[in-house]
């Protein structure tokens, strides 16, 4: 903690979370390979080319509505029309025969419109009496409820950009196009492990002051959550040996190595000095709260993170830094987490020092107002704040508590959530 009688302690001695955010960006680029994989796989892949139309969508000009087919010039200034029904063009069984001016079409939503006619009258402004004819009852604009050829998309149009992450609407709007099958980036491989002769895994007992590795965990839970092929490497204990050689495994396995643990000031020096020995690092004291530590660089043809140890830090700092450097390496082009601003409905206290991202919950009133609040203890070894937020809450460095009713900016989580 910076002491107050530096009132701008990331001048000095911290980093700014942007600072870092844009060197990070910077020194992380797209990965280099793609795959060609079937539709449905595609869902939240990175699309490595631009998509282009082959042909209008809709392919043909078609009813947005249940009713009748006709000529618009058919009508000069009468108050009704009555017309002959010729015949009839369904979803799938298009008309196929001549239209006559005074005759009109049975039409149903989704049908072609036949050759002929130009605007179609909705059912509920019809009467139909005896067999053939119709009566339309209140005239609709030419051009009425007729769906044209290409509204969506033109041929040659570019409609999905390269560096795009594949939603569900967009399986739609490919299928749309009849594409079975699309280049995307390949998967990227980041191999993570948690380092601390105290920790230990799921299944083992619990010594005197051990406790059990959870960053493992949360790690897991982000890197699926981003669809990245994941090399889970356990734990590694403070031990020379062992993590030099954790970290050269590491690097030559995988896109990108996480670590967390072990780049607090007075750790084992062995962790810095094993990195910087092998690899091209950084080691910053960030001004952010929770995780103030963070190593970046290179190690092999890895990017590499170490970040902090405490469980909350772990994820404030992948949630700022790692995650959209991984998006960055998957070709995406939107990185940066959302940020919007929220009323306070309670204190939430802060001393000047380092940018907080507290644990806070955003929610909507009736009104239609964001409003946030706190989630829970404030402390980077609590997770029952983590676990009960939907986003984090960020007071500037130099900000002293929040009162009531004052507005702030709020990180809307993605991917923590769920
Ligand atoms: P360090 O950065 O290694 O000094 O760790 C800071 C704090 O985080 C210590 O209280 C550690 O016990 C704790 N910690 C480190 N790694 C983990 C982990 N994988 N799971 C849970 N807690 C951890
Ligand atoms: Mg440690």
């Amino acid at each position: 903690m910076t002491q107050n009688n530096n009132p701008s302690p990331s001048a000095n001695h911290f980093i700014s979370v942007s600072e870092v955010q844009k060197r990070i960006i910077k020194d992380t680029e797209a990965i280099k390979g793609t795959e060609q994989i079937a539709l449905r796989q595609a869902l939240g892949r990175v699309l490595a080319k631009d998509i282009i139309a082959t042909f209008d969508t809709p392919p043909c000009d078609n009813s947005g509505m249940d009713g009748y087919a006709f000529k618009r010039s058919d009508i000069t200034d009468q108050p009704t029309l009555t017309l002959k029904i010729a015949g009839q063009s369904f979803a799938g069984h298009p008309y196929n025969g001549e239209i006559s001016s005074g005759e009109a079409i049975r039409i149903m939503t989704g049908a072609q419109v036949p050759e002929g006619v130009d605007t179609v009258v909705m059912q509920e402004h019809t009467e139909v009496k005896g067999e053939d004819t119709v009566t339309i009852t209140t005239i609709p604009k030419a051009f009425a409820n007729v769906r044209k050829a290409g509204d969506d998309l033109k041929t040659g149009q570019t409609f999905l950009a390269r560096g795009k992450k594949i939603s569900p609407t967009d399986l739609a709007f490919l299928a749309t196009q009849g594409i079975a099958e699309v280049r995307v980036s390949r998967k990227i491989r980041v191999a993570f492990f948690s380092t601390g002769d105290e920790l230990r895994s799921i299944g083992e007992s619990l010594g005197p002051g051990d406790i059990y590795d959870s960053n493992r965990y949360s790690l897991y839970g982000l890197l699926k959550n981003m669809d990245v092929e994941m090399i889970d490497m356990g734990v590694i204990p403070d031990d020379r040996q062992l993590i030099e050689e954790a970290f050269t495994t590491a690097g030559e396995l995988a896109d990108a190595v996480i670590t967390s643990g072990g780049v607090s000031v007075g750790e084992a020096d062995f962790v810095k000095e094993t990195l910087e020995k092998l690899g091209q690092i950084n080691f910053w004291k960030i001004s952010m709260k929770p995780g103030k530590p963070l190593a970046f660089g290179t190690l092999g043809n890895s990017l590499f993170f170490g970040l902090p140890g405490n469980p909350v830090a772990v994820i404030a700092t992948f949630y700022q830094f790692v995650q959209p450097a991984l998006k960055r390496m998957k070709g995406q082009e939107i990185v940066l987490p959302l940020q919007i601003k929220a009323k306070t409905t309670e204190l939430l206290k802060k001393r000047p020092g380092r940018t907080d991202f507290q644990r806070g919950i955003l929610e909507q009133s009736d009104s239609g107002e964001l409003t946030v609040r706190n989630a829970g203890m404030q402390a980077s070894h609590v997770l029952t704040a983590m676990s009960q937020a939907n986003c984090f809450i960020i007071i500037p460095a130099e900000s002293g508590s929040i009162e009531v009713g004052e507005m702030v900016d709020v990180q809307p989580f993605e991917g923590l959530t769920s």
